[in-house]
């Protein structure tokens, strides 16, 4: 099983974004351990960036762009795309969207370069948000949106904390490098 993170990213942001493209493929080495110790599943992780150029109103880049992009590139590899546009519509509570084998979210620019902390809190957490709504739609998790959904809203309004983990993808009480939701109220 492969999956895939794409950083979409602006012709004209790329040189000025290279920290985060860093970041995301250290994330993708992160998730793939998190994968394989929450549901015992084994990605191969691939991370590539996708530039986008400057187009017309008519030609705009939304959900669908993306959805016929996983299309071609192949349904049975699980695309996921960190994208510099909210999904149009969603069913999400975060600015996620998910499908089979597909995720995306709008992915945060900080205005330091390089925080770190900025890119745990706003992005990270997304990803582990559309990642469990297709990780436990393949586990036959019946309410595997509506599960998450519960728990996301703990993490928004009853001060349930997100998980840390550091740089060495262990857990931490330290500054953390990643941030996910807490699992530990799903069923695995
Ligand atoms: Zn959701």
């Amino acid at each position: 099983m492969i999956l895939h993170f794409i950083f979409v990213i602006k012709e004209e942001d790329r040189s000025k974004r290279q920290f985060e493209f860093e970041y995301v493929k250290k994330m993708g080495q992160f998730y793939k351990k998190w994968i394989k110790d929450k549901f015992d599943k084994d990605y191969e992780v691939q991370c590539d960036e996708l530039i986008t150029t400057p187009r017309n109103i008519l030609q705009r880049l939304d959900t669908h762009t993306l959805l016929r992009d996983h299309q071609q590139r192949g349904n049975d590899i699980y695309h996921f795309y960190l994208t510099h546009f909210k999904p149009w519509w969603t069913d999400c509570t975060c600015e996620g969207y998910h499908a089979e084998n597909f995720g995306m979210v709008f992915w945060q620019r900080p205005k330091e370069p390089n925080d770190t902390l900025f890119l745990a809190e706003k992005n990270c957490t997304t990803v582990s948000h559309e990642l469990l709504h297709e990780l436990l739609r393949i586990s036959g998790h019946k309410k595997f949106i509506q599960a998450v959904h519960d728990i996301w809203t703990k993490h928004l309004f009853e001060q349930l904390e997100f998980e840390q983990f550091g740089e060495d993808f262990q857990k931490t009480n330290d500054k953390p490098t990643f941030l996910t939701m807490d699992t530990s109220q799903l069923s695995l």
